[in-house]
């Protein structure tokens, strides 16, 4: 139980094209009845008519009230999808897969015909979709290449609260768009009260709220700072679910590595239980978070059988941009990972951080949805009040704005401080990310783009990935390349399960490649296509092959831009030192240097050619990624399942 397994997959996949998994909630009720039942569909009318007579409109709502799923089907009901199609932006991938997914089902339709989504190398929309979902940062990279969007009727830009990247430079772009376009309509949806500053920055548009049906959740604190808060959370769940009514419970958790601890933590106790002859009830266990394959994803919506509970264990993406019915239970640990530029590093690193008060708010108000709950804080009242942010830090203003500046740069705003954003991205970070595009080459010493920004601009990678992939064509290896920038886009593909680890780590070190990680993956991938691509041959090996599947498709899609730039597709055969030397080109001011076998690195602070044939230097990094295997104490397992080096620690 929760562990994922490979039979598992397998099973769940064969299921969904049986058509077997959809949402069971669909038994009791139809479709259109549980459309009719939610808030937003009382308002229906009002709505659009406010949205007829205004450009734009900022429109607040609980979360669950049907904004996400409905107000797109109401557009289309009213005929905006007759000279154009209606866009809804969402800053999380698994938000945009899974609601065209349940608006397809209450449309009746494929999904990829009428209603369809984008995400980042994953484009399953077609010539029918006039209801397209995609993460804000793909409708992003479409203003590149029409700046004026004009196959969009109107652009919904949802879950705004959340503030990402994208989401705050497309208001400043969809700014424009609103001002040179009539016919254009923006929607602009929030689940929370601070929608004023969204009104004042498109001028003061009106504002429509959704009357909320929530019910009050009962908060309970922790009296003292907890130490583990995945043992105090397990602990707790295991309490309500022996001694409390029915209704699900949800569980807040930063990352993958501690809902998979939790959830086997949570089928262990069960498991005990269960063997000391207890009657308790069944827990259906249920992990979720970005990464998880998504039909393992679509398992939190179904409903647990008669009599069980469910429980799921979920990132901070349960807050807002998923709703599940019927929890009436919330555990908070109070922590997220939110990403942050960590200048001594010179790269964004996902951190783990105390949630703000409005997170923290909302992770409460999911107990309430379906009728009274409860909410119990792992922490204490005193670090809700004095500790914790009155409200998020927009990621503009703590990440690396490498892709924006690139992105900025090419649709002619030369000068980045004058950009019309809603909240200003801090000084320092901006120059930051533009020195950092200068020592990649993509800007010149007066700070337009050079040719290879030009070029960099074209691929849906981070400018050193860019970077990379364009220097395997000057070094003649693009071929080679290509494979380890497509491995490095895709979730780890080494297979590690629990009750199997020695087995799988020796699988693994048969790969290895000691001068590079980057190397042992292309070595991974090339000895996968010398083995026909095989599905069974990755299980004997311990690979994930939905993971290989994915790099794969990545690959091909980036061969195809490659191919609009008329740059050929060059090998450089078995010798991969000059594979090296790209890697190197790319990420040269993370060098570090190894202090000795087994110790910690040391950055090599200088940008001076880093010296390949010193066997010492190693620490290329990408976000999360550094030299893994065999180096005991020198790293620890994170993101991509590399290990990760604490420079300069
Ligand atoms: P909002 O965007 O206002 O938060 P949504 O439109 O996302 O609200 O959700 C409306 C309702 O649709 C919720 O009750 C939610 O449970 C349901 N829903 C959304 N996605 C799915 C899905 N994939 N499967 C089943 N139910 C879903
Ligand atoms: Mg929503």
């Amino acid at each position: 139980q929760g562990e994922v397994d490979f039979k598992e997959e397998a099973k769940f996949a064969q299921n969904l094209k049986k058509g077997e998994a959809v949402s069971d909630f669909a038994k009791s009720k139809t479709l259109s009845q549980q459309r009719q039942y939610l808030p937003i569909f009382s308002v229906r009318e009002e709505l659009l008519q406010v949205v007829r007579e205004n450009q734009v409109v900022v429109v607040v709502g609980e979360t669950g009230s049907g904004k996400t799923t409905q107000l797109t089907q109401y557009l289309h009901e009213d005929g905006y999808t007759i000279s154009g199609i209606v866009g809804c932006t969402q800053p999380r991938r698994v938000a945009a897969m899974s609601v065209a997914k349940r608006v397809s089902e209450e449309l009746e339709t494929e999904l990829g015909d009428e209603v369809g989504y984008a995400i980042r190398f994953e484009d399953v929309t077609g010539p029918n979709t006039v209801i397209k979902y995609m993460t804000d940062g793909v409708l992003l990279k479409e203003t590149l290449k029409d700046s004026d969007l004009e196959k969009y009727r109107v652009v919904v830009m949802d879950e705004a609260h959340e503030r990402s990247l994208s989401t705050d430079v497309l208001f400043g772009i969809l700014k424009k768009v609103v001002a040179r376009r009539r016919d254009f309509k923006l929607i602009v949806t929030s689940a929370t009260l601070n929608a004023q500053k969204f009104s004042n920055f498109f001028g003061s548009v009106p504002i429509f709220r959704i009357p909320g049906r929530t019910f009050p959740v009962k908060t309970l604190y922790s009296k003292t700072p907890c130490e583990d808060y995945v043992e105090a959370a397990v602990k707790q769940a295991m309490t309500i679910h022996i001694t409390s009514d029915p209704g699900d419970i949800l569980i807040f958790m930063t990352g993958q590595d501690e809902i998979e601890a939790t959830c086997y933590a949570l089928a262990e106790r069960m498991e005990s239980l269960k063997s000391s002859n207890k009657e308790v009830p069944k827990l259906l266990i249920l992990p979720i978070y970005s990464q998880l394959p998504a039909d393992l994803q679509a398992k939190i919506f179904q409903k647990a059988e008669d009599g069980a509970r469910k429980c799921i264990v979920a990132t901070n993406i349960a807050e807002t941009s998923l709703t599940v019915d019927g929890i009436f239970y919330v555990i908070d640990t109070g922590y997220g990972k939110i990403k942050v530029y960590n200048p001594c590093m010179g790269m964004d690193a996902l951190q783990v951080f105390p949630v703000s008060r409005a997170a923290a708010d909302q992770r409460a108000g999911r107990a309430g949805r379906t009728g009274p709950g409860t909410c119990y804080r792992l922490y204490t009242e005193s670090a809700y009040l004095n500790e914790m942010l009155p409200s998020p830090v927009p990621e503009i203003q703590r990440t690396n704005l490498g892709n924006v500046v690139l992105l900025l740069k090419s649709l002619k705003i030369d000068n980045l401080l004058d950009f019309d954003f809603m909240d200003p991205p801090p000084q320092e970070i901006i120059l930051n990310s533009m020195y950092q595009l200068w020592v990649l080459g993509a800007l010149n010493n007066v700070g337009n783009l050079t040719d290879l920004g030009w070029n960099m601009v074209e691929f849906p990678l981070d400018p050193p990935l860019a970077k990379m992939l364009l220097m395997g064509e000057q070094l003649g290896c693009i071929n080679e390349v290509l494979t380890v920038v497509s491995m490095l886009s895709v979730p780890s593909v080494f297979f590690r399960p629990k009750d199997r680890v020695e087995e799988s780590d020796a699988a693994r070190e048969k790969f290895f490649v000691p001068e590079s990680d980057h190397l042992t993956l292309l070595n991974v991938y090339q000895q996968w296509k010398a083995n026909q691509y095989r599905g069974d041959w990755c299980n004997d090996h311990f690979l994930h092959v939905k993971g290989l599947r994915k790099a794969r498709e990545v690959r091909s899609q980036l061969l195809d831009i490659l191919k609009t730039l008329k740059i050929a597709l060059t090998s450089c055969g078995p010798d991969w030192d000059v594979v090296r030397k790209a890697i190197c080109s790319a990420y040269f001011h993370n060098a570090a240097r190894l202090k000795g076998v087994g110790e910690l690195y040391s950055r090599l602070c200088s940008l001076s050619r880093v010296n390949l044939d010193d066997k010492r230097v190693h620490a290329m990094c990408n976000v999360g990624g550094a030299p893994m295997a065999g180096r005991a104490g020198s790293h620890v397992f994170l993101g991509k399942g590399f290990g990760y080096v604490n420079v300069g620690a």
